[in-house]
């Protein structure tokens, strides 16, 4: 057993010292899997962290059963009651945040300072949606007959959320805290990958007053636990994150079964930076923008368009950048760049780069002979030469490799950022105030940032358009996802004109 197996077994021992295996999360119990077996690697080490087994479709179906009753006994809190819980649930969020960005650094290889800070940013999920539990209420509405017609936002029931490998415990308290805030329960199916995190975070929620049931963790594979689970005459509705190929396989699953689902999928962002611009600080986002997460995150500026009169300049100005990254082991503080999370993502970057230099492009620094057996490791990586056409402008690549493509005007700034498939985010970089608008207007994206790059916060809405999915999973708007509209009907008249409202021939 290697030393990063065992600090993954104490701390799944920390937090669920009763367990004897790794499994599913249900009803406040671990249960395990019958299924195939599952081992999380290290990208570190390569070597095997910890294993469990598929939860498949019988235990999928034991999730759904316990979330109904997890439905009903969450329920019986009144509004402001069950903000406290979610208040709770963020003070023990903060008070366990070492020892869940410890798990998150080993199972997901992000630098454990990543790992700190999106731990918090949960613990801020919780509190943001805990002031929303009582404050999103039904109308009255005037009618023109003697009834009394009100409005009740009720949760829409038990909610299937599938998620990916980059951001475990963000993802899984991005989507859980809305949900529960509103009153749904919960099936969290994270990436088989990366599930540890979203199983603390469910314990730790329970601990916190949480009834048990309101969220379990389903561990297993897509096609097998996820896939049942959809099925699930319980589940209600399907909020996705991931791929846009598999978003499109699970909303097709949920159609078919006339379910609602949501999707965040992937992007190809377009950072555009003009002649304009304040160059130190537009190379600095540009940098932070692609290599950040080692390119594993869903909004990742992976499009530089910089204006041709700069171009090489700039281009020279970021590369000298990126070359000064410290790219190591995730669990040094000074880590700034880990792994790619898993071997398939790094073969799928190490072709992708490949394909861009076969095409014409020039890698900085060329890619050379890295070795996965020592890591998943891709040094931060600028494409040039690139046409706006080739695979590695149009593909999501998902790692720290970002293409630099120059434009002459803001028109064909504009054009460029939009000759994409995905509308998930983009940023552009000058000090003209009237152009900086202009151009957020002009690009389809769900996020626009002007001279700054990544910030997202849960108060504000987040989702993407075309190959980058629909709805949105933060602020307000998140709010309605998870609740119906239910219009009351009372007759109000001692003698009602119509008995049955607007049939007065019925009368
Ligand atoms: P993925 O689509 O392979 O897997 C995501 C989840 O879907 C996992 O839990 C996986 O087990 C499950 N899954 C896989 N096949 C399935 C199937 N046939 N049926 C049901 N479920 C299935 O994605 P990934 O490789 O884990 O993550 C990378 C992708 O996620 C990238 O495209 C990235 O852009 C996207 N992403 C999007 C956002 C966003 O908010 N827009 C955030 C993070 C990641």
């Amino acid at each position: 057993m290697t030393d990063q197996a065992r600090r993954v077994e104490a701390l799944f021992a920390h937090f669920f010292p009763e367990a004897t295996a790794i499994g599913s999360y249900i009803g406040g119990v671990i249960v395990e899997g019958h299924g195939e077996p599952i081992e999380i690697i290290s990208p570190v080490t390569t070597e095997a962290l910890c294993a469990f087994s598929d939860a498949g479709a019988e235990v999928a179906h034991r999730a759904a059963i316990e979330a109904e009753q997890g439905l009903l006994r969450w329920r019986s809190f009144t509004h402001a009651a069950r903000g406290r819980v979610m208040q709770a649930i963020a003070q023990a969020v903060r008070a366990e945040s070492e020892s869940l960005a410890e798990l998150e650094m080993l199972v997901s290889g992000k630098p454990i300072r990543d790992c700190r800070g999106e731990a918090i940013k949960v613990a801020e999920m919780f509190e943001y949606y805990a002031g929303w539990t009582d404050k999103l209420f039904g109308e009255v509405i005037p009618t023109p007959t003697s009834h009394l017609n009100y409005t009740l936002r009720e949760p829409v029931g038990v909610i299937l959320q599938i998620t990916p490998w980059n951001a475990p415990i963000f993802t899984a308290g991005w989507q859980v805290a809305p949900a529960i805030a509103m009153g749904n329960a919960v099936v969290l199916k994270p990436s088989e990958r990366t599930p540890l995190t979203s199983l603390a975070l469910a314990r730790l929620a329970e601990k916190a007053g949480l009834p048990t049931g309101v969220i379990n963790v389903l561990n297993g594979y897509g096609h097998t636990a996820a896939q049942a689970a959809i099925a699930e005459p319980a589940v209600k509705k399907v909020v996705f994150v991931g791929s846009p190929a598999v978003g499109a396989q699970i909303a097709a699953a949920a159609a078919r079964l006339l379910k609602p689902s949501v999707l965040e999928l992937g992007g190809k962002s377009a950072n555009i930076v003009f002649e304009d611009a304040d160059l130190a600080l537009a190379a600095k986002g540009a940098q932070a923008a692609i290599f950040a997460g080692a390119g594993q995150s869903c909004v990742a500026g992976s499009r530089l368009l910089v204006q041709r009169s700069i171009y090489d300049r700039f281009v020279r100005i970021v590369a000298e950048g990126a070359a000064q990254i410290r790219v190591g082991d995730p669990a040094s503080p000074d880590t700034e760049v880990g792994p790619i999370n898993n071997i398939r993502q790094f073969e799928h970057v190490r072709t992708m780069i490949d394909k861009g230099v076969e095409a014409g492009a020039v890698a900085t620094p060329p890619l050379g002979d890295v070795d996965p057996a020592k890591g998943y490791f891709v040094p931060p990586t600028i494409l040039t030469g690139v046409d706006n056409d080739m695979s590695v402008a149009q593909t999501e690549i998902f790692g720290p490799v970002v293409v630099a493509i120059p434009f002459e005007d803001e028109a064909e700034a504009v054009a460029l950022a939009n000759a994409s498939p995905f509308g998930l985010a983009g940023a552009v970089w000058t000090r003209d105030v009237g152009r900086a608008h202009r151009v957020a207007s002009g690009v389809r994206a769900g996020t626009f940032w002007i001279n700054s790059y990544k910030t997202i916060n849960v108060a504000s809405p987040f989702g993407g358009s075309g190959q980058s999915g629909y709805g949105r999973s933060s602020g307000v708007d998140v709010l309605r996802e998870y609740t119906h509209m239910k219009s009351v009907w009372v007759e109000t008249a001692r003698e009602p004109t119509a008995a049955f409202g607007y049939a007065p021939g019925l009368g």
